[in-house]
């Protein structure tokens, strides 16, 4: 059934019930009024027959026919109506409206019939002789006890029914005015039943709409009232429970959000449920970007998708450590898995909290490495003073030449420990202040601290035959520590010293670079080949390592320099052109990254 307003399905309604009860009531009320009609019509008929049946007698005592047919019509008109005056042969003797002449026979006539019995009748019937509806009314006509005749009077139907039906016509109008009025009324009526279930509805589309806070006017119908009242409450509630969910997810959200962890929760078929941002970075993908897509379609791992599987087969929580590899860059992530569940304790997926362990592992590793490389270090230099001892104790003792010779082994060797735990020490203490950010840095010129550490070396310097020129505007100032800055710049003096030949020249300049001030050592020396760059500053790292030890360096000397400039927020870079000599320069107070170009 097509889907109306009610307004058009109660109002046509209404119309069709208040068409057939005013067409009913009209029908049955012109009916009776018909019927009245036809008795009033009769009984005036039977009333106009006895008056004529009295004055009859005396034209019928005439014998005159003439005299009975003038009667007759003089009857008829004085009376409205037609006369007819039948012998008990059934033979018109008179008549109002015809010639008797031309007229059969009456007798098989109901009304006569019943007449020339005796009895009144009346009857309403075709008349043959005037071709139309008629009602006729026949007495007898008696005398001496005995039938000599029958009166009868008619009436044409047409002049019945045109009386009625001028009633008619006037009920018919009443009617369709009563109609008028009573559709207008329905409509009224339709219009107040279905207008409150409008403003219903419109209320409840807005509910559906999301506007929750509004509310439905409650209309003075009690059915009505409580349908709107229900539909407030409801929205109240939904309100209270979508905010209450919102916050929930919101709170969620946030707490996802802020944990390092990352997060993933997956269904049992491995498909993505929700993802923070934190696990984005580890497994290299755009959690935005993810949707309901599958775990191993957005992260290509065979850990991680053997993982998800043992977990939402087995049920249990698993730990493992995985390696994700993105471009060049591998990172170590480790993964705890556990099963999700509902309040019903049913398997509903599982959830995969991810660490980056990249760094911590790294460092473990550099821990690692210097340890071996310490141990390694000490190693040597210890080996060979044992040796040595061990040599002289077995008798080498007693060759002077011998011993003196071993024992200035001993000493350089001793000389060389000296060097590398005293670096060890200046390394650690240097880290551990600067985490502590416990490195004073004050306002300060830069060229006295460089002239200090050229002082330091000046008389190795001038043993080699090495020059060294210093070019540092007496103003330039920055935020340093004096004595580290000194030790910084002395080391890599040193350096320079060791790896120039004999004759060469060494630079330091100390200028100014936009915000930051720089201080250079630029020597002529051997220079260092291109792959070592990047890894020259790590600690224990020789380009050389037999030629750096023979001119007794430890290979921590770099590494100092690189802690103390990030303990002023600077960084060094390198240039170096092997055969033609490096360039070490200090970037500070810029906090410009360490750049080896
Ligand atoms: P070392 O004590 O061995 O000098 P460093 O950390 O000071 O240790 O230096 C690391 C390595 O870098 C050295 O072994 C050397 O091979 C190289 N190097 C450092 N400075 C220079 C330089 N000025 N010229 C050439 N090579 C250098």
């Amino acid at each position: 059934m097509a889907i109306r307003r009610l307004l058009w399905r109660l109002f046509p309604t209404y119309l069709l019930l208040i068409v057939i009860c005013s067409a009913a009531t009209d029908f049955f009320a012109w009916r009776a009024f018909r019927n009245l009609y036809y008795q009033r019509t009769e009984q005036s008929l039977r009333q106009r027959a006895g008056l004529i049946g009295e004055d009859i007698h005396s034209p019928l005592d005439t014998g005159r026919r003439a005299e009975v047919e003038a009667f007759c019509r003089e009857a008829a008109r004085l009376g409205g109506c037609r006369v007819t005056i039948i012998l008990p042969d059934g033979a018109v003797l008179a008549e109002s409206s015809q010639d008797p002449e031309h007229m059969y026979p009456h007798s098989d006539r109901p009304e006569v019939h019943e007449a020339l019995a005796g009895r009144t009748a009346t009857a309403v019937r075709h008349s043959y002789t005037l071709d139309t509806d008629m009602m006729y009314v026949a007495v007898p006509l008696e005398q001496g006890g005995r039938v000599i005749g029958v009166l009868r009077v008619a009436m044409p139907m047409s002049e019945i029914d045109a009386a009625t039906r001028t009633v008619l016509v006037q009920i018919v109008v009443a009617m369709l005015v009563v109609v008028l009025l009573a559709a207008l009324l329905a409509l009224l009526i339709s219009r107040m039943i279905s207008r409150p279930l409008e403003l219903i509805r419109a209320g409840a589309q807005r509910f559906a709409r999301g506007e929750l806070d509004h509310r439905l006017a409650v209309p003075p119908v009690e059915e009505l009232a409580a349908v709107a009242q229900t539909l407030n409450d409801m929205a109240g509630q939904l309100d209270q429970k979508i905010r209450t969910v919102t916050s929930h997810q919101m709170q969620q959200a946030a707490i996802l959000a802020s944990m390092n962890e990352g997060v993933i929760a997956v269904d049992p078929d491995g498909r993505l449920l929700s993802m923070n941002d934190a696990a984005g970075a580890p497994l290299s993908i755009q959690s935005a970007s993810v949707g309901q897509r599958l775990l191993h379609e957005v992260v290509r791992n065979s850990q991680l998708d053997a993982l998800v599987r043992e977990v939402l087969a087995d049920g249990g929580p698993a730990e493992a450590e995985i390696s994700v590899r993105a471009g060049w860059d591998e990172r170590i992530v480790q993964v705890h898995a556990t099963v999700l569940r509902d309040p019903e304790e049913r398997s509903i997926g599982a959830l995969l909290v991810f660490n980056d362990v990249t760094r911590l592992r790294r460092l473990e590793r550099v821990r690692q490495d210097f340890v071996a490389n310490v141990s390694h270090e000490l190693k040597t230099p210890i080996t060979s003073i044992k040796g040595f001892v061990e040599t002289l104790r077995e008798g080498a003792i007693d060759e002077p030449e011998e011993a003196k010779r071993f024992l200035e082994i001993i000493a350089s060797q001793s000389d060389r420990l000296n060097s590398i735990i005293e670096d060890l020490l200046a390394l650690s203490r240097i880290e551990e202040e600067a985490q502590r950010k416990e490195i004073p840095l004050s306002p300060g010129t830069l060229e006295p601290v460089i002239r200090d550490a050229v002082a330091l070396h000046q008389a190795r310097a001038e043993a080699k035959g090495v020059a060294i020129e210093v070019d540092a505007p007496a103003d330039l100032s920055a935020r340093v520590n004096g004595p580290l800055l000194e030790q910084a710049i002395a080391n890599l003096l040193d350096n320079a010293i060791k790896y120039s030949d004999t004759g060469s020249a060494i630079r330091i300049v100390a200028a100014r670079d936009g915000e930051n001030v720089t201080v250079s050592v630029q020597d002529h020396g051997c220079g260092i080949p291109a792959e070592h760059l990047p890894r020259l500053f790590e600690r224990f790292y020789r380009v050389d390592k037999a030629r750096s030890r023979q001119l007794g360096g430890t290979g921590l000397g770099l590494s100092i320099v690189k802690h103390i400039i990030a303990a002023h927020g600077g960084s060094v870079s390198v240039t170096s052109t092997p055969g033609e000599g490096s360039t070490f320069t200090i970037h500070l107070a810029g906090g410009i990254p360490l750049t080896n170009k």
